[in-house]
């Protein structure tokens, strides 16, 4: 009698534990790498340290889709942006066939999430709603055309500056303090003010509408360095329709993808972009002020 008591309640636990999991992989956010072309020749490695990094969180299942190369028939590139809540773009390359372009604003106005890395901001230069989602980009032929250089002067204060000129640029390849322009966003709340990030290209005199965008966070563009001597945004969230983006100037190569405050912060913009909030903790090896912090 004893032993069956036991086998009902193994059975019972075993039950337990698959529906748990089954449920736990049902709520799981369903997020989409767009990859396939870029300037960046690591880019099929830095897909999978971000898929890599955002499915260690729990919250992601994380597929991806890849564009034929430069120059290939793109027709058939169709994603089903509405199977997912978040689209990340790792692609810097060839215009997408015009129902994908249509597709996935319908996708943004509706709710959708999306995150833009690194030089997926060179991208569509001629796509006006595409700028508008990413608020700033580069490169591109972009002039005062496209919208205002946008920056922090030495008072703090974001300046719009819409004299003409050239749109994107950077200086040398090399370790910068990133620092937080909003402490109370669901992204940065909690996270140092203050934080040394590993080596990796600053971008600078980033163009573009600028609209229903705030900065969270900027870096400054020594000019020893080859830079602006301007504050410059790296990380900014825009409201486009009912959807909700997510921009980091970060991550040219691996070893600044492997930056913690990089992974981070992709992480919890990653959750914000879904669901509006952030429920991630501060990760005990965070980089400090002066000291940077690297993963495998
Ligand atoms: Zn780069």
């Amino acid at each position: 009698m004893k032993n069956i008591a036991k086998i009902i309640a193994a059975l019972a636990v075993c039950l337990c534990v698959q529906y748990s999991h089954a449920q736990s992989q049902k709520e799981k956010i369903k997020l989409l790498i767009i990859d396939g072309q870029n300037n960046h020749g690591n880019w099929a490695q830095t897909t999978q340290m971000m898929k890599g990094y955002l499915e260690e969180t729990g919250l992601f299942v994380v597929d991806i889709a890849t564009t034929p190369p430069e120059g290939g028939n793109m027709e058939g590139f169709t994603p089903a942006f509405s199977h997912y809540k978040v689209v990340l773009l790792n692609y810097n390359g060839d215009a997408w066939p015009q129902e994908t372009n249509v597709a996935f604003e319908i996708f943004v106005k509706d709710g959708g999430g999306v995150v833009s890395v690194h030089a997926a901001d060179n991208a569509f230069p001629e796509w006006p709603e595409f700028n508008k989602m990413i608020g700033l980009g580069g490169w591109g032929n972009r002039t005062e055309k496209d919208g205002p250089y946008v920056y922090y002067d030495q008072t703090g204060k974001l300046v719009k500056d819409n004299s003409p000129g050239a749109g994107g640029s950077h200086g040398k390849f090399h370790a910068f303090k990133v620092v937080t322009r909003n402490k109370k966003h669901p992204i940065t709340k909690g996270l140092p003010e203050v934080w040394m990030h590993n080596k990796d290209e600053l971008y600078d005199r980033l163009r573009g509408p600028a609209e229903n965008m705030e900065v969270l966070a900027t870096a400054y563009s020594a000019k020893d360095q080859g830079g602006t001597g301007r504050d410059e945004p790296m990380m900014m969230v825009i409201h486009y329709g009912k959807g909700k983006i997510f921009h980091t100037t970060l991550g040219h190569a691996n070893e600044s993808q492997q930056c913690v405050g990089f992974i981070t912060f992709l992480q919890r913009g990653a959750e914000w972009v879904a669901t509006g909030k952030v429920t991630q903790k501060v990760p005990g090896d965070f980089p400090g002020t002066d000291k940077i912090s690297v993963r495998d």
